[in-house]
């Protein structure tokens, strides 16, 4: 799955799993909240009520035991009620402290107005009584008229209303506890839905999108398909989203690919075997063209010599004429087979000063005899490449004797052997001071029986490029600004840490001219 297919995929869950958290986190904090503010409220109400019912039951003796004294107005009477108005004024101050709303405030004013009148009456029975004039008793009758009358009636009325408000508040609370206990049940019940709703929105997401991305994916293999059909018959595809198909389908697409790579290297193996029949063809041709010339030379010094009429017998010159044009032919045929069998390599780590310095060695008796300074150059650190020495030293030597064919009135040779460079490869450039390589030989140099010498077979240069391809490198020719040709061969150099075969012989080359030597 890719990057943009797995964030399509994941972000819309991770967004509704945040989400529904974020829900779950804000609910159970609200419903915590509501419970505790009614906590807090319930725990006022129960103080008041508890005040408020305290406070009744106090009116409620207060009023028993002062309608007692004023049915019979005995002085000893009056001692429980001085106890009921201490008890009822302790109420009534923490009735006072409960309230909280302005009812309630309300009310306990009506009741400290209706006690201060209540206190002010029983004030004046207590005077009269210690004066020996108690009150007239009351009959019984007269009970209830007395009741309503009394100042205590003022107290016990509004203690009576405190009470009953405070029971309707408490009503209240417990209807909003419940209310608050509903909805959190139903809130936690939408929570629990959202849950696996979230869950089977998100599969439903997900799968649409997948199903979308496989579609999409159909498309392209049908596309590939369609393409492929082109090369290969009867590719067919379907794109209907399913991924068992979708499988089934690149099973037949690698299938048809894999018939396609194999026809494609068929064909690559045709194209060489034809690129080799062709150059098999041209190399026929060249030798062909070599051979007849010395031919027809021979051919018809012989037929003049076995003429009906006046044969003209074959004098020394001729005889001369026919050796030197069988030994050309000679070497055109080894040059052939030399090129068309071109021994196997045996390659070995070696410093290729010293091969410079074999091949240098080799033409040393030529550069005397034309009087060519030959001047060869290298590090004095080992140059080493896994080459075939002598293959290597046969390419150094083809191209210091083309140069001294080049060369035929003395001049400069140069030979650069170069350390080996970042890029793994060493470098080495043969220059010389000729005439140069003519302009219409510089791109069929390298092609075998291309010669602008007399006698020349045109091997050595398509040779020496054999023997680098087949060792990892190559040559190139160009004139130089200055005049003359110049050569670069390029290998690739052997790995540090590998000793060359030379086992630790030091070249004659580097010994001798540290960066460079000169011959004559
Ligand atoms: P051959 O030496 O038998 O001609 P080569 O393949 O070695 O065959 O060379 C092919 C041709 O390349 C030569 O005939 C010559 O024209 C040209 N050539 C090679 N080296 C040089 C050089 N140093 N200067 C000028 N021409 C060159």
């Amino acid at each position: 799955m890719n990057h943009r297919l797995l964030i399509r995929v994941t972000a819309p869950a991770v967004a509704i799993g945040l989400l529904l958290f974020a829900t779950c986190l804000a609910s159970i904090r609200y419903i915590n909240r509501l419970q505790a503010n009614l906590a807090d409220i319930l725990a006022e109400n129960v103080i008041s009520l508890q005040a408020a019912q305290e406070l009744e039951i106090r009116v409620r003796q207060m009023r028993f035991h002062t309608m007692l004294y004023l049915l019979d107005p005995e002085p000893a009477r009056l001692d429980p009620i001085k106890q009921d108005q201490d008890r009822f004024e302790v109420a009534l101050t923490m009735a006072h402290r409960a309230s909280t709303t302005d009812e309630e405030r309300k009310y306990v004013h009506a009741i400290e107005a209706g006690y201060r009148d209540y206190k002010t009456e029983q004030a004046r029975l207590r005077k009269a009584a210690a004066e020996g004039r108690p009150a007239r008793p009351r009959a019984a009758k007269e009970f209830p008229q007395l009741a309503d009358q009394h100042p205590v009636a003022q107290v016990v009325v509004p203690c009576q209303e405190l009470l009953r408000i405070n029971k309707e508040k408490m009503e209240q609370t417990a209807d909003e506890c419940q209310r608050v206990s509903h909805e959190g049940h139903l809130a936690m019940l939408v929570l629990g839905l959202a849950g696996p709703v979230g869950g089977i929105l998100m599969g439903y997401g997900v799968a649409r999108t997948l199903r979308h991305s496989i579609y999409r994916l159909s498309v392209r293999v049908q596309d590939v398909a369609q393409r492929l059909d082109e090369k290969v018959a009867s590719v067919s595809v379907a794109a209907d989203g399913d991924i068992h198909a979708l499988d089934r389908q690149m099973q037949h697409i690698i299938e048809k690919v894999e018939e396609v790579a194999g026809r494609l290297q068929q064909q690559q193996r045709e194209l060489t075997r034809a690129e080799q029949l062709s150059a098999m063809g041209q190399l026929a041709a060249g030798v062909a063209h070599e051979v007849r010339n010395p031919l027809t030379a021979i051919k018809m010094l012989v037929e003049a010599g076995l003429r009906a009429r006046r044969p003209r017998p074959l004098g020394e010159e001729d005889l001369r004429i026919i050796h030197r044009e069988v030994d050309r032919l000679e070497r055109t045929v080894q040059g052939f087979l030399d090129f068309a069998r071109l021994p196997s390599s045996e390659r070995a780590p070696c410093d290729l000063r010293g091969v410079l310095e074999q091949a240098r060695e080799l033409v040393r008796a030529r550069t005397r005899e034309q009087g060519v300074e030959l001047i060869a150059s290298a590090p004095p650190e080992p140059v080493l490449a896994s080459v075939d020495r002598v293959q290597f030293g046969t390419v150094l030597v083809n191209l210091f004797l083309n140069a001294l064919d080049a060369l035929p009135n003395g001049g400069r040779l140069e030979a650069t052997l170069a350390e080996p460079a970042e890029d793994g490869t060493i470098r080495l450039t043969v220059t010389d001071s000729g005439a140069g390589i003519p302009p219409e030989m510089l791109d069929k140099l390298f092609r075998p029986f291309v010669t602008t010498k007399p006698h020349g077979t045109g091997l050595g240069l398509s040779i020496s490029a054999r023997i680098l391809e087949e060792h990892g490198g190559s040559i190139t020719a160009a004139n130089r600004p200055g005049g003359g040709a110049c050569f670069t061969v390029t290998l690739p150099a052997q790995e540090s840490g590998v000793r060359s075969q030379e086992s630790g012989e030091s070249p004659s080359l580097a010994r001798r001219a540290g960066p460079s030597s000169s011959d004559p």
